[in-house]
């Protein structure tokens, strides 16, 4: 009886195991599709300069959007195409796609763009951005990309000279999510970074917790030091802008200045810098 009863246990993890894995494979099926079958959009999403309060250009978020699975967040779906190599094509399509509509605005706002390590590994992949600049028409000014330290760990020297190759275009590099990999200090030092993104973990706990609080001020002392802007990415609340504020950040992003969404819905500021309400929002936290 009980050997009959493992039997069946055993059954049944064998049947949902092979629906598991049916449903991998038809998902990675999907996603190396997406691009074809016109499934992915960005959404930008506004970064204000603090003391000017002013937007002062756009972070590029990837959406796939497909008939039968709805929406999947990148967290979700950026992995597995890093897994199965769709993340060459994908994220061609992001850096083409980000720069073609960065080149359509009339204001000279910046698009920062999020580049994963597989793509940094590419030994071309600063040939093809210089190619992307030229076809897309967008001064290599105006484009940021964004690295995580995660990206730096797995071949450091072919890593460092794709990164001097980026910055000799004149496109800006950004360290994402600083404080959540490994040894960022001494990443800091030795790539040729031109921000800091302050990770979100630290910047929704700076009222609950005097430790977060003690670890943005470090890097925004850090950053002042090595002469580079530091921005806090996930601002959600008037509290922690003031926070900010007040310890001399540079520039922030969240949900609080405005929630990723359709570039559309940003005209204001990419067609005419005449009004800008979020600017309102900074300022009317400044003042208290
Ligand atoms: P990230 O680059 O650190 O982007 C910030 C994430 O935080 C975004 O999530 C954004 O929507 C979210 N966020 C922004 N402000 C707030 C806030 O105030 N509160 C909260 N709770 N969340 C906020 P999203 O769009 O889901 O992207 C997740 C991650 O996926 C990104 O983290 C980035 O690492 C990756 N990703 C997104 N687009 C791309 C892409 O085009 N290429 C690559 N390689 N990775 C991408
Ligand atoms: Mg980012
Ligand atoms: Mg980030
Ligand atoms: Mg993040």
């Amino acid at each position: 009886r009980a050997k009959e009863e493992g039997r069946n246990t055993y059954r049944f993890f064998e049947a949902k195991m092979g629906a598991e894995v049916r449903d991998r494979r038809q998902l990675e099926h999907d996603l190396r599709l997406a691009i074809s079958r016109d499934e992915l959009w960005l959404a930008y999403q506004p970064q204000l300069d603090i003391r000017s309060s002013k937007v002062v250009g756009f972070e590029a978020l990837v959406r796939w959007r497909n008939p039968a699975r709805g929406e999947i967040a990148p967290g979700v779906f950026i992995p597995i195409a890093e897994e199965i190599g769709a993340i060459l094509p994908i994220g061609d399509w992001v850096l083409t796609e980000a720069c073609r509509e960065a080149a359509s605005w009339k204001t000279p706002l910046k698009v920062a763009v999020n580049v994963s390590a597989v793509q940094l590994h590419n030994p071309s992949f600063a040939q093809q951005l210089h190619q992307t600049l030229i076809e897309t028409g967008l001064p290599a000014k105006r484009l940021e990309i964004e690295i995580t330290e995660t990206a730096l760990v797995r071949d450091l020297n072919r890593t460092l000279a794709t990164l001097r190759q980026v910055k000799a275009l004149g496109v800006e590099i950004a360290m994402d999510d600083f404080g959540t990999g490994y040894s960022s200090l001494s990443n800091l030092r030795a790539f040729p970074f031109d921000r800091i993104k302050i990770d979100r973990s630290f910047i929704k706990q700076v009222h609950s917790n005097q430790q977060a609080a003690t670890i943005v001020r470090a890097v925004l002392g850090l950053g002042k030091g090595l002469g580079l802007p530091v921005i806090a990415e996930g601002v959600e609340t008037n509290e922690e802008l003031r926070f900010l504020q007040e310890e001399s950040c540079d520039e922030v992003q969240g949900y609080l200045l405005g929630r990723p969404a359709a570039i559309g819905s940003f005209r204001q500021y990419t067609h005419s810098d005449t009004d800008q309400p979020l600017a309102e929002t900074v300022r009317k936290v400044a003042n208290g």
